[in-house]
């Protein structure tokens, strides 16, 4: 058998919350060994994936179901993507940004009062934001208000200088600029799936279809397989996961730009919206839907075995959590109306009245279903409390971390792997150095990057 490759730092995971670490730590320590172990012969293969997400970079100024604190940590996590990629050769700037303008949509006299509270509470922190009546919304977005009726009030906030990102080729930008910087100190390993991670005596040995390697510290950042992760090392056990399938729909390009509708604080997943597609243009993408769908990765139909194995659903106390969670009417009845939007032929009639809320005129046989298209968004449910705990998730154990990023993880990635490095910093006593000034100056304009402001819980959008 082969010798075990030795590591300081080892990342489970080359999405683009374990490519994001794998720079922070290849950029900005002088840690003399970092690994990144991905399943897949290419990074960002899973819900990174350009086709998988909505490519918004979430910064919190359409997102009406954040807190107005959630809102402004979120907005300096999300804006240090555009810091760093603006640092990089202008080719590979246009690969990854988009300049894409957002609106936020409220119709009818409830919603729109409510995005009028919202407006006011969070102006100050978006100077560019603006409020838009209907027929101003009517000159920048035309088909939203064409075939409306007369007397639907509408309301809108928008911002002309939204982004969108690629987060696949950010994530591909993270692992050459590791090569180009710290190759011999930092290694990734593609086609190397992590089979089992056992704790020995002083270090971790993690197990893969290729060899063994071992490590001080351990970063899962598998996203929805974290948990299996954590579960098998004997943390995180009170968890389980609601499997949430989120597809999409293509129609021809009827929209300049992101149009998102209001959120609903119950319905985590909610919130249809119509999108430019970074990766094909010429059209507008619709969703995602959110189907409830017991597998680990989307296309994967043998991941299942995993989801089952991770959500413990045979317990008594996940059942008794899953009846509570799913016994209120307004989730229940919504996730019911989700799973109707994927039969074959019928499904797309009966998600129309979501797109009509934006595209009055468009009709059923003007969208289709984009195959190959959509992601899982596992949410976590707490078999104690019987909660359904939204955003992301982080377990600290002895010397490892386990991540679960649902979104906003992506926009979140280089602030997510800033707290992870002071948290690797500090296992290893500060024998390390992390150099969070020359990374505040790179990646955050000189500002302080204030990793205890919580970015993740209690929020949902994508
Ligand atoms: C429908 C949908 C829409 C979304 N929209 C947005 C959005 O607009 N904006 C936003 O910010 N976020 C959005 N998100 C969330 C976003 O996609 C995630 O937060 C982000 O991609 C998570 O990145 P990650 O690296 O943690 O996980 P992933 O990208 O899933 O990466 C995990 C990696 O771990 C690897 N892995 C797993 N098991 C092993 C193993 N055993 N060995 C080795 N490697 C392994 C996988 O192959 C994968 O590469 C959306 C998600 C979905 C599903």
């Amino acid at each position: 058998m082969n010798k075990a490759k030795k590591y300081d730092v080892l990342i489970v995971g080359g999405g683009v919350s374990g490519t994001a670490l794998f720079y922070m730590l290849a950029q900005y320590t002088n840690l003399s060994k970092i690994a990144l172990l991905e399943k897949y012969n290419k990074v960002a293969q899973v819900n990174s994936k350009g086709k998988n997400n909505s490519q918004t970079l979430h910064v919190g100024d359409i997102e009406t179901n954040y807190s107005p604190e959630k809102t402004k940590a979120v907005r300096s996590a999300a804006m240090m993507i555009p810091s760093y990629v603006r640092r990089l050769h202008p080719d590979a700037q246009n690969k990854i940004l988009f300049r894409v303008p957002k609106m936020v949509l409220a119709v009818g006299k409830d919603e729109i009062a409510k995005l009028g509270e919202r407006y006011e509470e969070i102006r100050k922190l978006y100077p560019d934001l603006q409020k838009l009546n209907k027929k101003e919304i009517g000159r920048i977005e035309p088909n939203i208000t064409k075939g409306r009726k007369e007397n639907e009030e509408l309301l809108a906030l928008y911002t002309p200088d939204g982004y969108a990102v690629d987060y696949e080729m950010l994530a591909v930008s993270f692992t050459k600029e590791v090569k180009k910087k710290a190759d011999g100190r930092a290694d990734l390993f593609l086609g190397q799936k992590v089979k089992n991670i056992k704790r020995g005596d002083k270090e971790y040995q993690i197990e893969t279809n290729k060899g063994i390697f071992e490590a001080s510290i351990v970063v899962v950042n598998a996203d929805s397989y974290s948990l299996l992760f954590a579960k098998s090392l004997g943390y995180g056990k009170k968890f389980s996961l609601i499997p949430v399938a989120g597809n999409f729909y293509f129609s021809d390009e009827v929209l300049n730009g992101k149009v998102y509708t209001m959120q609903d604080q119950k319905l985590p997943f909610a919130a249809v919206h119509g999108d430019p597609d970074v990766q094909v243009p010429g059209k507008t993408r619709w969703g995602p839907t959110a189907k409830f769908f017991p597998v680990l990765e989307s296309g994967k139909p043998l991941t299942s075995l995993d989801y089952f194995k991770s959500a413990g659903l045979f317990r008594y106390c996940t059942i008794k959590s899953f009846i509570k969670i799913l016994s209120d009417f307004t989730r229940f009845k919504y996730l019911l109306k989700n799973a109707l939007y994927d039969f074959p032929l019928i499904g797309k009639i009966f998600f129309m009245p979501n797109i009509r809320k934006i595209v009055p005129l468009l009709k059923a046989r003007d969208i289709k279903k984009a195959k190959g298209f959509g992601g899982m968004r596992l949410q976590r449910v707490d078999t104690e409390t019987h909660e359904l705990q939204l955003g992301e998730g982080r377990i600290v154990g002895d010397n490892i971390i386990f991540n679960m990023t649902p979104s906003p993880g992506a926009s979140a990635c280089l602030f997510n792997a800033v707290r992870d490095t002071e948290e690797i910093m500090s296992f290893f006593d500060n024998r390390y150095k992390f150099d969070k000034h020359m990374m505040e100056n790179e990646c955050v304009g000189g500002y302080p990057c204030d990793t205890t402001k919580d970015v993740s819980a209690d929020f949902y959008s994508s």
